[in-house]
């Protein structure tokens, strides 16, 4: 299956997929498109992001066995999400800290299924702080301790970040 077609399929069958989608205003097919060269046209190495003007985008040349593409897209939906629904400037530091820890918690990236497929045995909250630091502190060029630090900060209080997403 192509990547477009497992994209395709997922938001059509997947309940939370679904369930997420229609809470975006505009959200349709044509909000997600897959560039088979990510490396050469700017995007770099990333497998998956969500830009500026809301166009989701994953990248056929980069994707890992360790993040799977249903993942991947309820993660750029959570920041779709916080930028459609929430009106989250994400250019914002605190914003965009905010929406990573929401979108690797929501795309269930480190709960623990995921998390013993990849041999490790840290727990969700410093997975997820490790997880956030990295994405935040590449951008912002700050110190990926600091950024750790403030996600399992606000993480103790995860009912709190997370209640929008989880009670529709
Ligand atoms: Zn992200």
């Amino acid at each position: 299956m192509t990547l477009d077609d497992e994209i395709s399929k997922l938001l059509q069958t997947d309940a939370k997929i679904k369930k997420l989608a229609m809470k975006i205003p505009k959200f349709s097919r044509d909000s997600i498109a897959v560039c088979q060269d990510c490396k050469n046209n700017g995007i770099g190495s990333i497998p998956a992001c969500t830009l500026e003007n809301g166009l989701i985008v994953f990248c056929a040349d980069n994707q890992v066995p360790w993040a799977p593409t249903r993942t991947l897209l309820i993660h750029e939906l959570v920041h779709l999400y916080d930028m459609r629904v929430k009106n989250w400037d994400l250019d914002d530091q605190s914003f965009l800290t905010l929406s990573e820890a929401r979108a690797y918690d929501f795309s269930e990236y480190c709960d623990s299924k995921n998390r013993l497929s990849r041999v490790t045995l840290e727990t969700k909250p410093k997975c997820i702080s490790r997880m956030v630091a990295n994405s935040v502190s590449h951008i912002f060029k700050i110190d990926a301790f600091s950024v750790r630090a403030e996600v399992e900060n606000i993480y103790k209080n995860r009912e709190k970040i997370m209640s929008d997403l989880e009670n529709f």
